[in-house]
């Protein structure tokens, strides 16, 4: 993952190879009004073209789409009479890298507990809504951060502390890991 600061404004680009011959490459900058002068065609372009020359390949690109205008944020409460909010329209979706399926299906999941009398929406949410908080706080450290520093926090994402980002259930808690190697920067 790079930011290319003049390419991705305050934002971050990556590519994730989904096997040995396709991959996915994405830029994402925050929509923010200063920001809209921004032609994202170019900027891609441009950030696409430094993936092929880092890369050494002439990357074929297949398919492609945009988004706009995307409104993240999280709800006051997470139940409303006999109403759950759940994935999106709780909020799964976190601020850091726009990740939310895994949050997505664990509301669900929860959901299906309380109906089922087995616990209680709101409390079973209270660590996902923590996980949120913690999110858009790495996601405004994240933006100040330029090239250097941000390929830094990627390249320390070693298996040791990947390891450590498992929680007392298990669970992988990829904002424990960044927040930590973030921590030097802010
Ligand atoms: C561009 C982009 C990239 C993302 N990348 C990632 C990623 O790499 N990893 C990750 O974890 N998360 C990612 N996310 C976030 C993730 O996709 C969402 O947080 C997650 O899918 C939300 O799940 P959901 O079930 O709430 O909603 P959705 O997955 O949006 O599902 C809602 C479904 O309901 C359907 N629907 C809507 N209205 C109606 C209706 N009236 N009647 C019937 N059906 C209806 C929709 O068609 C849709 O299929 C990304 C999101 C975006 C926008």
């Amino acid at each position: 993952m790079r930011t290319y600061i003049d390419t991705n404004p305050q934002g971050y680009g990556f590519l994730i190879p989904f096997s040995e011959r396709e991959a996915t490459v994405v830029t994402a900058y925050p929509d923010l009004p200063h920001n809209r002068t921004k032609d994202p065609d170019l900027l891609f372009d441009l950030f696409y073209k430094q993936v092929c020359k880092d890369l050494a390949q002439d990357l074929r690109i297949t398919d492609n789409f945009e988004v706009h205008g995307y409104i993240m944020g999280i709800c006051n409460k997470a139940k409303a009479g006999n109403t759950y909010f759940v994935g999106n329209n709780f909020g799964a979706m976190m601020p850091a890298f726009g990740f939310g399926q895994f949050t997505s299906v664990l509301t669900g999941v929860y959901a299906a507990q309380d109906i089922l009398g087995m616990g209680d929406y709101e409390a079973l949410t209270k660590k996902l809504r923590h996980a949120y908080e913690n999110s858009l706080v790495l996601r405004r450290a994240m933006e100040k951060l330029d090239n250097n520093k941000l390929d830094l926090i990627v390249q320390g994402l070693d298996s040791e502390l990947i390891d450590k980002a498992f929680d007392n259930e298990g669970q992988f808690d990829i904002v424990k890991v960044i927040s930590y190697l973030l921590r030097p920067f802010v």
